[in-house]
């Protein structure tokens, strides 16, 4: 199971006692919309924190590795978080859900496309061989992956809710094929078409969205 401990932005923590976010310093509540706003940007510096450690990943820096799994995590919590509209909503079968994706962003992971394996322990092996260009681009295409855990709880409460179909829409990108493929199929069942990212040449650039009726 997931530990929560942290990943909430350092200025604010969650009141168990009464269930409401207060400031650390000053013990006043939070506003949702306020705890939400900072988690946007708490998730910002934390993508931007995981790129940053392309150098040390190449320099092989003892201790890269748990960094870079720490910050993964706050990544895709943090999507999580976003998704549900604050922590306390997270139920245990999302967190059990985040950990098993983040399970496969950490050594699991197998590419539906090419069926090639994928994780940060490879990304981390593969690095020294690698321009300092490289091992960032890889980096960013896993901070921009976070998004699919929200996509999975997305998908999760909207069936939950009672919504039974989904469409996908183009984002305003260059798509690949797969993409337009499955935008014009229009309203499908729930789970019917890949989320976002998967099954796509587009990868984690992937900007297509997911609407729900
Ligand atoms: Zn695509
Ligand atoms: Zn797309």
């Amino acid at each position: 199971m997931l530990s929560l401990d942290a990943i909430l932005p350092t200025q604010i923590f969650f009141d168990s006692a009464v269930k409401r976010y207060r400031w650390k310093d000053t013990r006043r509540f939070v506003s949702r919309e306020s705890v939400l706003v900072l988690q946007r940007k708490y998730l910002a510096e934390q993508q931007k924190k995981f790129v940053s450690l392309a150098t040390n990943i190449k320099n092989c820096k003892l201790g890269v590795s748990v960094e870079l799994a720490d910050a993964l995590k706050r990544i895709h919590v943090s999507h999580a978080i976003l998704s549900v509209g604050g922590v306390d909503r997270l139920t245990e079968s999302d967190l059990g859900q985040i950990g098993s994706l983040l399970k496969k962003q950490y050594y699991q992971g197998r590419d539906e496309v090419t069926g090639k394996q994928f994780g940060l322990k490879y990304l981390i092996q593969e690095a020294p061989g690698q321009s300092l260009a490289q091992v960032t681009h890889r980096l960013e295409l896993y901070a921009k992956a976070g998004r699919f855990t929200a996509d999975t709880l997305q998908l999760k409460r909207e069936a939950m809710s009672g919504k039974t179909q989904m469409k996908r829409l183009l984002g305003q990108a260059e798509h690949c094929e797969e993409c337009i493929r499955y935008a014009n199929q229009d309203w499908v069942g729930i789970g019917q078409l890949p989320l976002p990212g998967q099954q796509c040449s587009c990868r984690a650039n992937c900007l297509c969205t997911l609407v729900f009726r």
